[in-house]
């Protein structure tokens, strides 16, 4: 019978540490072990050319290294790139490479699929099939990182949890990720430069309040009118806006720190001058900035960009409101890269 052997990433150090010294070997080779697979990112046993010959076969003999494959990669002609990355299940995510003159962004996924069933997502049509681990989370980055040093010569500098999934829905490994990625054992990034983006769960907002976290918070807003945002977004049901204004007041209280709005305008959906006012209201509860998002078309038509004019109101008003503004264009919509368009086609 073939004994199931262990992820090994799922250990902390200090078990890796333990396991050495229950074998025989000094507590310190586990720090040149989990050096090796998160530092150095390593594919495989072999790789750890520090290790003796017998322990590396002693470590392959009992666990496993779940190292991310990529398995097919799009380069967009404005730079982004886009990653179709294979799980050790065979299971797939999407990550994305965004490319600024100043920065390369990491947008990376947290599950594979999603449970939200927002109507404007390609993701949403995918089954939520599992969470992803720690280590798969923090692959994607690593990968992402070597397309930049490679094709952009620089290194990563910011990440954005706005790929696949609902990060708050997998709250604990994407904090072991991020909690990795911030590590100075990892790749010591500054978490001022990590934003995790939620359709809003109130309690998980409040959780990561309580936690304090450093990283940056978005919310994808869409509507601050009730019926409007069930409608689109049909989750905003169970938790509706009065619940996430006072998960995002208790946040602010809390961390003492901005929030970022993402907000996508359509035709004869959130266009009116009541939807803006409703909006520039809810903008004044909590400081914040407001990112409108231009639609990236996934099917038939049922949800089109709203008008040029439709767009300056909302812009003009917010403006005029002293809430700060960007209009974010897309990025990578030839190779469905973009916000929303993440579906596993290739
Ligand atoms: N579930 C999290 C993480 C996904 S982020 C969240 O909702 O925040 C993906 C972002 O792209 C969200 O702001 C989402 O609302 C937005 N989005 C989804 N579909 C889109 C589309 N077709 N065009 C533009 N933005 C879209």
């Amino acid at each position: 019978m073939e004994i199931k052997k262990k992820d090994i990433r799922a250990l902390t150090k200090e078990q890796l540490r333990a396991f050495f010294v229950k074998e025989g070997d000094k507590a310190f080779r586990g720090n040149q072990v989990y050096e090796w697979l998160w530092q150095k990112a390593a594919y495989s046993f072999d790789d750890m050319t520090n290790i003796s010959k017998e322990t590396r076969q002693m470590l392959e003999d009992n666990f496993v290294i779940n190292h991310i494959r990529v398995d097919t990669m799009q380069r967009s002609n404005d730079g982004t790139i886009k990653n179709a990355v294979r799980l050790h299940d065979g299971l797939i995510v999407e990550s994305v490479l965004i490319p600024t003159s100043t920065r390369t962004t990491a947008c990376v996924s947290s599950q594979v699929g999603c449970s939200l069933d927002c109507k404007f997502c390609a993701t949403s049509r995918l089954k939520r099939m599992r969470n992803l681990n720690p280590d798969e989370i923090y692959d994607q980055v690593v990968a992402i990182d070597n397309e930049s040093r490679l094709y952009h010569n620089r290194p990563l500098s910011n990440i954005v949890f706005m790929g696949m999934g609902e990060p708050l829905m997998n709250y604990n490994n994407v904090i072991k990720a991020i909690d990795k990625i911030t590590s100075k054992e990892g790749l010591g990034m500054s978490p001022k430069r990590i934003t995790v983006s939620t359709s809003g769960v109130p309690k998980m907002i409040k959780k990561m309040a309580d936690d304090e976290v450093k990283f940056n918070l978005a919310v994808s807003l869409h509507s601050a009118v009730d019926e409007v945002r069930t409608s689109i977004m049909p989750f905003n049901e169970t938790f509706p806006l009065q619940d996430l204004r006072e998960s995002l007041e208790y946040w602010y209280t809390k961390t003492q720190r901005k929030i970022s709005y993402e907000y996508v305008v359509w035709k004869g959906i959130n266009d009116t001058q009541n939807d803006i006012d409703a909006f520039v209201k809810f903008c004044k509860y909590v400081p914040c900035k407001v990112n409108i998002i231009e639609y990236n078309p996934i099917d038939d038509g049922e949800f089109q960009q709203a008008s040029n004019e439709a767009l300056e109101n909302y812009i003009r008003t917010l403006e005029q409101n002293r809430i700060v503004v960007n209009v974010r264009r897309s990025r990578g919509k030839d190779i469905d890269a973009a916000c929303g368009q993440l579906a596993n086609k290739t």
